[in-house]
């Protein structure tokens, strides 16, 4: 997939930022509150991220700020918001830490205060720097490990992607991690009877090139999903891209959910030898039924620690009820190995993670003739899935728009009302020959449906 692509598809899954808006960076020197603008240092689909100081203290932080045009989404505000929350209850060593949350009106903008780090993103490591094996070994304990607490605090993260992976600079290493921006996090445990995280049920969020075949489909997601997104991580260590590719959202989520793993090449870029446990346990990861992951991030730790006594756990594999899945299945049947301690499986306290049903959620179903129409929401562009496609949402008085787009047919706006569960049957008009629309057009459509 082109750059230019994977921006779009960033862009329009995280937080449907308009690709045409325009958010005019903060000066260095400009006052907000208490802190004084220093730097950009980053940005993503949410916001742009400062380095800040503090007017007296001296003290630096990073400052997120969300972008202008996103502040009218009451749903893009809210998951801004609830990220500080989530990171708060979990509060490990390899999540950044939030301090703070404000808002300031006139002009109105929304602020999170973390704290700063110096280092690189993944994404940036992964452009200029091919990884030994050994650093590729330390982040992926490192990643579990803040991932596991994560699932035991009932956090899903959901968009885990190199982008969200910070490599902080300590000492003579440069691979300390720290797992950033939970704002697409879903909570799927209430912590004391209340919610930490409230989104929309059924949406799909996060990166597509990252994210799990469940997720594309639009079902539910749990810990398991996020185990799957560790293992593309660590895919596109070794493999210098992730496994799969598409030209259309469409195209990658049919690949995500049917191609079977391309096999992981035998040496890294430095010409290292791809151990045979660590290739087998990113195998697993990405096995395409969650059911056929390891079960939790404490098994990969324990699997990543045990290099030196790898033993092998053989799974037979039931048939496969999905097509097309077939073919890794085939391959995991055989045997699959997981570099697990014989006393890990008693020795690692496995948190579950129990995704839980909203308590009063209503079904879409969304057929297309033809299929594979990609469905997205009219508001905030967030693509759902292809048709069929089969929707949870939470019961509400509202309407949630929806915009129906196939290459070569005329896309169709729908409002659809959350009050009670509906099947939605559309034809698709086709376009006339002469109106040819390219795989960009289609997209563009996706990116900015208005
Ligand atoms: P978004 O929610 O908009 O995707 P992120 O939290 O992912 O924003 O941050 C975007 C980028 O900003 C990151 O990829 C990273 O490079 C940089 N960044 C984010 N948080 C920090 C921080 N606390 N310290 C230093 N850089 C950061
Ligand atoms: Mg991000």
């Amino acid at each position: 997939m082109s750059e230019h692509l994977a921006d779009a598809y960033d862009v329009t899954s995280e937080a449907s930022a308009s690709p045409d808006a325009q958010t005019a960076s903060l000066p260095s020197g400009t006052l907000i509150g208490a802190w004084v603008i220093e730097a950009e240092i980053g940005a993503g689909s949410m916001g742009q991220v400062y380095r800040a100081r503090h007017q007296r203290l001296g003290r630096h932080v990073a400052l997120k700020v969300l972008r202008d045009e996103l502040l009218d989404n009451a749903d893009l505000v809210e998951r801004f918001l609830q990220e500080g929350r989530a990171v708060n209850q979990i509060n490990h060593e390899h999540i950044v830490e939030v301090h703070d949350y404000f808002e300031e009106r006139d002009p109105r903008r929304v602020y999170c205060v973390m704290e700063y780090l110096q280092g690189q993103s993944l994404a940036q490591r992964l452009a200029h720097h091919a990884s030994s094996i050994e650093s590729i070994r330390s982040m992926a304990r490192q990643m579990a490990s803040a991932l596991g607490a994560s699932h035991a605090a009932g956090v899903v993260h959901r968009d885990l992607k190199p982008d969200n992976i910070f490599l902080v600079t300590r000492g003579d290493r440069d691979d300390w991690v720290k797992v950033l921006d939970f704002g697409v996090a879903k909570c799927v445990e209430p912590l004391n009877g209340q919610p930490l995280v409230q989104t929309v049920q059924g949406a799909v969020m996060g990166t597509p090139r990252y994210m799990a075949p469940e997720q594309v489909s639009g079902l539910d997601v749990d810990a398991r999903t996020d185990v799957y997104a560790l293992g593309n991580i660590l895919y596109e260590l070794i493999a210098g891209q992730p496994p799969f590719d598409g030209a259309s959202f469409g195209q990658l989520a049919a690949a995500i959910i049917k191609d079977p793993l391309p096999p992981l090449p035998t040496h890294t870029a430095r010409q290292e030898p791809v151990p045979a446990d660590l290739a087998a346990l990113i195998a697993a990861c990405l096995a395409k039924a969650p059911e056929d992951r390891p079960g939790s991030m404490a098994v990969v730790e324990a699997a990543l620690a045990a290099e030196a006594a790898p033993i092998l756990l053989t799974r037979v594999r039931r048939r496969p009820r999905v097509g097309g899945m077939g073919l890794v299945a085939a391959a995991l049947a055989l045997a699959l190995v997981f570099a697990l301690r014989p006393d890990a499986a008693t020795a690692v306290a496995v948190p579950q993670v129990v995704a839980i049903a909203p308590p009063e959620e209503v079904t879409l179903w969304i057929e297309t003739q033809p299929a594979g129409a990609i469905v997205s929401r009219g508001d905030s562009g967030e693509p759902l899935g292809t048709t069929p496609l089969e929707v949870k949402l939470l019961r509400d008085p509202s309407t949630l728009p929806l915009r129906i787009e196939l290459a070569g047919y005329a896309p169709l706006e729908r409002q659809v009302s959350k009050e009670s569960s509906q099947r939605l049957e559309l034809n698709l008009q086709e376009l006339r020959k002469t109106t040819t629309r390219t795989s960009g057009g289609l997209l563009s459509g996706v990116r900015d449906p208005y």
